[in-house]
Parts: C-alpha cells; sequence; structure tokens
C-alpha cells in the first residue's frame, strides 16, 4: 500500500489545495484543518495486513463544543442562501468527486479491507450517485406552496446537524447525511466511524475544495460514548441523523431526548430473500447467495435469511452452494471480483463464533465452516458459509452476523413464507424471487420493511432507503431525504 495521504493516479484532480492538508490527526473545523483539544490516539488498521496505516485522535467535549459552535457560527447565513447558490456549490463538489474517485477508492480500501474495484466502482461511486439524487431533488423540491386554505407552507433548513456514520459503507454513508444537509442550507458535524477516518478525510477535503463557507461542513473524530454521545446530549444541536447499530442508535435516541431534538435512525437488518419454486433458479438464487456475501456480508440490507420453498429447496441448496463455494476471497488491492477481509479482529472473532453458534444449533454446514480460507493466514479473512435446515428461531437466524455467512430456511407455502419473513425485530430490506408478477405485488404488500427487491437486488440512486421497526426510522435518499433536514414552516395572513 502507498503511505497516507494517497495520491490518486492522473488524471489530477482540479484541487485547489493540495492532499497533505488531510492530517489524519487534526479535525476539519471552522473551514481550516486544527489541532484537537484531545490528544488520545487510535490506530488505523489495515484489515488485509492487520498492520497500522496512519492514526487518529479521539474528540473530547471541547472538540464537540468547538465543532457545535463553528457549525451554529454558520448557520444563520448558510440558511439564507438561495437555492442556486447551493446547487452550484454541489455541482461543483460533484465535478471534484468524479476527479477524486481514485483516490477516495484508495482510502476506502485500506482502511476497511473492500477490495479495490468494488471500492471505486461501488463504494467510491455511491458518494457520486448519491450526490446526482440529491442535485435532482433539490432542483424540483418545492420550498414553498399554498395550501387550499390559503395559508403558504415554506420549508426551511431545521438547523445544526449532528451526523453519525459506521465503517460498513464508510463514503455511501456521509453522503446519505452531508449532502441532503449542505442541500437544504443546513450547517453539520460528522462524526465518522473511528475506524474508517481516511475516507471521511477525503471527503472533507472535497467540500473544502468545492468552496463551501467556513463552518458549513465539520468533521471530527472520537468514539460512540464521548463524541458520538457529546454530540446527541449537545443543546445547540437541532438534529441528530445516525447509521449504525440498533444498539448505539438507541443510546442516540435517548440521549437526544432531553433537548427534544429530530433523530432519525438507519440501523441493523436481517432481511429475508423469499425464493419461490416458479423463480429461475438457477440465476436468482446465484445472484441472491453473491449478494449475501458482497461487501464481505457487511451490507445492513444484505439477503441473509433465504427462505425457500419446501418442492425445490434440495435443489436451490444445490445451487447455493456451488455458488459460495465459487466465491474467491483474496487481497483487496488486487483487481476483481473478489471479497476481502472482515474489516477488523473484533468483527473476525464474532463471525467465527456465530458460525461455531449455527454448529451448535444444528445446523447443517453446506460449504465454508470456521477457520480462515486456504492460505489466506494474515488478514482478517473468514470463509464464505452457508448453513441449511436452519429454522427461524436459531440465532444465526436472528441475529444480525455481519460477515459473509447465508442461511436457508424451507417454508412450506406463501402464508408459512410472510410469517417467517416478518418474524424477526428487523424491517430494513426484503427480497423476492418468483415468476409470478401477482404473487410479487401480493407477498411485497404483506412484508414489513422498507425496500422490496423482487428478482433482483441493486439500487437506483435517489429512491429512499430507511427501515420498518428496530432497522430505524425516517428514508435517506432523494425527496424524503431531504425533508428529514427541513422544518415546515405555516404562513397565515390575518
Ligand atoms: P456501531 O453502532 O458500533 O457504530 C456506528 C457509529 O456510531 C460509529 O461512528 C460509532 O462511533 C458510533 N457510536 C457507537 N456508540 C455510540 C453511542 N453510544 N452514541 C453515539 N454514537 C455511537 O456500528 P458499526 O459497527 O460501525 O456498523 C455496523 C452496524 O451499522 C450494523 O448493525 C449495520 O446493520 C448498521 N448499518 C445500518 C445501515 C442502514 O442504513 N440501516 C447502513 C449501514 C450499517
Amino acid at each position: 500500500w502507498p503511505a497516507w495521504p494517497f495520491r490518486a493516479p492522473e488524471p489530477q484532480s482540479p484541487r485547489k489545495s493540495e492532499t497533505d492538508l488531510m492530517d489524519l490527526k487534526k479535525f476539519y473545523i471552522g473551514g481550516a484543518w486544527v489541532t484537537p483539544h484531545s490528544s488520545r490516539e487510535f490506530p488505523v488498521l489495515n484489515p488485509a495486513t492487520e498492520e497500522q496505516i496512519g492514526s487518529i485522535i479521539l474528540g473530547d467535549e471541547t472538540d464537540v463544543n468547538t465543532a457545535v459552535a463553528a457549525a451554529k457560527a454558520a448557520f444563520d447565513s448558510f440558511s439564507r442562501t438561495s437555492r442556486d447558490e447551493r446547487i452550484a456549490l454541489l455541482e461543483r463538489l460533484l465535478e471534484i468527486c468524479n476527479a477524486r474517485r481514485e483516490e477516495m477508492a484508495l482510502a476506502l480500501s485500506a482502511e476497511m479491507g473492500a477490495p479495490i474495484s468494488m471500492a471505486r466502482d461501488a463504494q467510491a461511486d455511491a458518494g457520486i450517485g448519491h450526490l446526482e439524487g440529491v442535485l435532482a431533488a433539490l432542483k424540483s423540491q418545492q420550498l414553498r406552496e399554498t395550501l387550499a386554505n390559503g395559508d403558504i407552507l415554506v420549508r426551511e433548513p431545521i438547523g445544526v446537524c449532528g451526523l453519525i456514520t459506521p465503517w460498513n459503507w464508510p463514503v455511501n454513508q456521509i453522503a446519505l447525511k452531508v449532502l441532503p444537509a449542505l442541500a437544504t442550507g443546513c450547517t453539520c458535524v460528522l462524526k465518522p466511524s473511528e475506524h474508517t477516518p481516511m475516507s471521511a478525510a477525503v471527503y472533507a477535503q472535497m467540500i473544502h475544495d468545492a468552496g463551501y463557507p467556513a463552518g458549513v461542513f465539520n468533521l471530527i473524530h472520537g468514539d460512540g460514548p464521548t463524541v458520538g454521545a457529546g454530540l446527541s446530549r449537545h443543546r445547540d444541536v437541532d438534529m441528530m441523523s445516525f447509521t449504525g447499530s440498533t444498539r448505539a442508535g438507541v443510546a442516540v435516541a435517548k440521549d437526544s431526548a432531553d433537548t427534544v431534538k429530530r433523530v432519525t435512525l438507519e440501523l441493523g437488518g436481517k432481511s429475508p430473500n423469499l425464493v419461490f419454486a416458479d423463480a429461475d433458479l438457477e440465476e436468482k438464487v446465484t445472484a441472491s447467495v453473491l449478494e449475501c456475501m458482497y461487501n464481505t456480508g457487511q451490507s445492513c440490507d444484505a439477503p441473509t435469511r433465504m427462505l425457500v420453498e419446501r418442492s425445490c429447496y434440495d435443489q436451490v441448496l444445490e445451487i447455493a452452494k456451488a455458488a459460495a463455494a465459487g466465491q474467491a476471497v483474496g487481497n483487496p488491492a488486487e483487481e476483481g471480483g473478489h471479497i476481502g477481509p472482515m474489516f477488523d479482529r473484533i468483527q473476525f472473532d464474532r463471525v467465527q463464533s456465530m458460525i461455531q453458534t449455527g454448529i451448535d444449533e444444528g445446523a447443517t454446514v453446506l460449504t465454508g465452516g470456521p477457520g480462515r480460507p486456504e492460505g489466506l493466514d494474515k488478514g482478517w479473512y473468514v470463509r464464505p458459509t452457508v448453513f441449511a435446515d436452519v429454522t427461524n428461531d436459531m440465532a444465526i437466524a436472528q441475529q444480525e452476523i455481519f460477515g459473509p455467512v447465508l442461511v436457508i430456511i424451507p417454508f412450506e407455502d406463501e402464508e408459512d413464507a410472510i410469517r417467517i419473513a416478518n418474524d424477526t425485530p428487523y424491517g430494513l430490506a426484503a427480497y423476492l424471487q418468483t415468476g409470478d408478477p401477482e404473487r410479487a405485488e401480493r407477498v411485497a404488500a404483506r412484508l414489513r420493511a422498507g425496500a422490496v427487491h423482487i428478482n433482483g437486488g441493486g439500487f437506483n440512486y435517489g429512491s429512499p432507503f430507511g427501515g420498518y421497526k428496530q432497522s430505524g426510522n425516517g428514508r435517506e435518499g432523494g425527496m424524503l431525504g431531504l425533508e428529514d433536514y427541513q422544518e415546515v414552516k405555516t404562513l397565515h395572513f390575518g
């Protein structure tokens, strides 16, 4: 790996400043990279080599106060910018994101182990896709409308936003929060996962280079209990947007309660994938298995519970086994369609222990199992694993494993499939494979999930993303994503 800061090969980006401004040990506050008040160091590790590749400072309460004060000071002026001014800034940011995509991909790959091709074509690309989605929504949003009773409704920026993101799709999640904040005229303080600070630093530099006024966007690093909770409790933060585990999301909601701030939560998932015998089994089951393994299983909406109609159960097991066994695992620095390591040691241990739990619960290992893939003794690599004969009450069917582990559960009929699909605390996404369009509509209507993917996964930028039940509240992306960052004011003329 090259040393930080990464410099992308030609073509070079149109930047005003140099990448070496992105000192990982500094915070970006009030339009400049500043030395934090805290001096608590935290290592950044490369999951493929297990080596330290940098270090950050975990902020303290003073750092939170400084960043929030900068965002508060910038709000009055930025909230009064015109839509056209904000569109121009976002368009400039889009140009820079495109130019620095390679540099972003290197940061993502180094800090969280995403294979470089996927880091470029999916992870870094998500930052660009969401930007296009936000621009389209902003251009068409009605900021002022006359109601049937003659009153006028006005949409205004909510204020200072505290944004907390996880490590698994770092830029995707930063973009889903920072962009609607900037688009609506809010100011913000971002606290990315302490494990993935490099992509966040590149992002901050791109915002700086796009010419945003000082204090509109601020970046601080820190852990959850200090900086995350500090933002949630802060009386000058008007809204918290959080993506991460359900456990931490509940903490953010509780910490925000005393100041009655708005809270949007994007949390965990254990998404069902209903496979009916009338589907194109070879194609759909293979694609579903690969989707479950994608990003080494570290996606909140991965189709991790495959529910299979009994009449095609044996056939599906064979297809799923072959697909998972064929999933290559390897070095993220190399181009290709393989998956990389787990992102850290704790996640590696957790996946190993969940695989053991599945065995102890009596499920059948079709392929994979405990241990490391052959020849990968360094780095936090695990074996793509498929369990058959799983029942929905097993821990491996109920808990988010967050690794390349698929569980397969048979069902008897449509009613049984819907019951099992909805029988988890989560409701982020659901997947449905069937050759019958009427069945697709009928079943989709009864699935308690924020998105239902019919006969294929993927994602269209600009569509809302979010969960039912304990997968969260609020929606990110597109028009609904903007509305989360806005207050509504009624103008009544007497
Ligand atoms: P995590 O909850 O451990 O950490 C997420 C972020 O929250 C980090 O920045 C962390 O520092 C911070 N945090 C932790 N405790 C906190 C607290 N008490 N107060 C405030 N902030 C706190 O999650 P993770 O391990 O980084 O990410 C994986 C989880 O994120 C999985 O559960 C996954 O399903 C979920 N996720 C959800 C979505 C979605 O859109 N629904 C997307 C991606 C990931």
